[in-house]
């Protein structure tokens, strides 16, 4: 067999693309990268692209950050990797936990690791099931989420996000209960207040767990700020409506802080941003800054104490990764939250989020075509629609979003098409003219496919 020549052919030769618009990469082939400066990253023809996705929402730092990798060369010079089961593990490992613990809103707390968010979820979810069972309620296995939710791929929070998409798996697995998106926007019914919208999610909340039995359920999860379903803030008082329906019947709050967690809202966690307090945090990505694959459930003191007398009962909690605490990960990630929260990111997204959102709201108000500005902080979705006063979506035969965001790719911008919106997540070092680069980009590009389609 010849091997394919171009770096495009070659990727498609050999890849197999997750969660890609493969008509997109059939008609324009792949971006195959190198290296990344600041914000931008280079392909292989030396093209630079503006990622305002930062990557997948976890580059923060950008893709080149010197100290981060410097923390990560010296902690693979010293102690290159290590596991932590059988009562060993890294110094860098019980480190990260006291930090995370220290930044967390908990006042006490203990931390578990996994290699990804998707498989926090799932650990999230096993330790439930574990707590509950010890306590003498195996019975309460049920986990409520939300649709457009998005809290991973693996079996388990595969079936906790709430997209159609997985039907083709044959999931959710019984027993994940999705209950409405808080969005009120688009959720919202004629002549409805969004006060009204808050109260009808949290008054089906309570009607779900009592349909259900409130002693089926093993724990609720909830991303502050829903991510990968299109950048949906919660509807006004929303958490202050559902965590006291949750606490009355006992069921543990999550807060899936993947995307929201460490400064993406504009503070150190979304659940600061919207004023409410989980009884657990499920991180990654931002965690080490987009530099090495992890994930963390952080636990506040009932969980902890809880789950500590079940495993204290067995005397073993049988659950973990081979990376599980991984020390070169936990080097990056100490380092990663040093930079974050100590060297002006977390505070350059907080001083840059109402220029972000002026200057998406001048873009819509310009455009005939842009229904809603969604976001909070360094988080933003424009939704594309063809008629703005009765929020009718174009057809989506005429791939809008992707349109829009290969327009953007053309003049050497990233962003991500979700459902009918746009996506913008910077790195958290983006400067003025690099948002007004995206600004301009970003404008053209709408320009240009609204032209087409209109
Ligand atoms: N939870 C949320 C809120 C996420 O956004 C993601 C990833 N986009 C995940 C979980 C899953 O993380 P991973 O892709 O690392 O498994």
């Amino acid at each position: 067999m010849n091997k394919p020549q171009s770096w495009e052919a070659r990727a498609d030769a050999y890849s197999l693309y997750g969660f890609t618009d493969l008509p997109s990469v059939a008609s324009r082939g792949a971006v195959v990268l190198t290296h990344g400066e600041g914000p931008y990253v280079v392909d292989v023809n030396g093209r630079r692209y503006l990622d305002a996705n930062s990557g997948l929402w976890n580059m923060v730092a950008g893709f080149d950050h010197k100290g981060l990798a410097e923390a990560a060369k010296a902690q693979y010079d010293r102690f290159p990797g290590y596991h932590a089961f059988f009562g060993r593990l890294s110094d860098q490992t019980v480190m990260l936990s006291e930090k995370l613990v220290e930044v967390s809103p908990f006042e006490r707390g203990k931390v578990f690791y996994t290699n990804s968010g998707s498989e926090a979820n799932d650990t999230m979810v096993k330790m439930l099931w574990f707590l509950h069972a010890s306590e003498g309620k195996p019975e309460r296995r049920k986990i409520l989420t939300r649709w457009n939710a998005y809290h991973g791929v693996t079996v388990i929070s595969a079936s906790m996000t709430g997209k159609p998409y997985n039907e083709v798996f044959g999931l959710p697995l019984p027993g994940f209960i999705h209950l409405t998106c808080p969005h009120y926007w688009r959720y919202g019914t004629e002549g409805e207040t969004e006060e009204q919208f808050t109260a009808r999610l949290a008054r089906e909340l309570e009607d779900t767990i009592l349909r259900e039995g409130p002693d089926t359920i093993a724990g609720f999860f909830a991303e502050p700020v829903q991510g990968a379903g299109g950048v949906i803030p919660p509807s006004q008082g929303y958490f202050q409506a559902v965590l006291p329906i949750l606490r009355k019947y006992g069921i543990p709050m999550i807060a899936d802080e993947v995307i929201t967690g460490f400064g993406r809202t504009g503070n150190t966690w979304g659940c600061l941003t919207y004023d409410f307090m989980p009884d657990a945090i499920i991180s990654s990505k931002n965690l080490t800054a987009g530099l090495f694959p992890m994930g963390a459930v952080i636990l506040g003191p009932d969980l902890t104490d809880r789950l500590q007398a079940a495993i204290d009962r067995i005397e073993e909690f049988p659950h973990g990764f081979t990376a599980s605490g991984h020390p070169v990960g936990c080097a990056i990630a100490l380092k990663a939250i040093d930079v974050v929260m100590n060297e002006g990111l977390a505070e350059n997204v907080k001083r840059l989020a109402p220029r972000l959102e002026a200057g998406l709201r001048a873009i819509m108000d310009r455009s005939d075509h842009i229904g809603e500005l969604r976001g909070v902080g360094f988080m933003w979705a424009l939704e594309a629609v063809r008629d703005k006063a009765t929020k009718t979506p174009f057809d989506s035969s005429l791939s809008v979003s992707e349109r829009i965001a290969n327009a953007c790719t053309d003049l050497g911008l990233i962003c991500r098409p979700l459902g009918q919106s746009i996506v913008l997540c910077p790195p958290f070092i983006l400067t003025e003219a690099q948002m007004d680069e995206i600004f301009d980009k970003l404008e053209r590009a709408l320009k240009k496919v609204f032209a087409e389609v209109a």
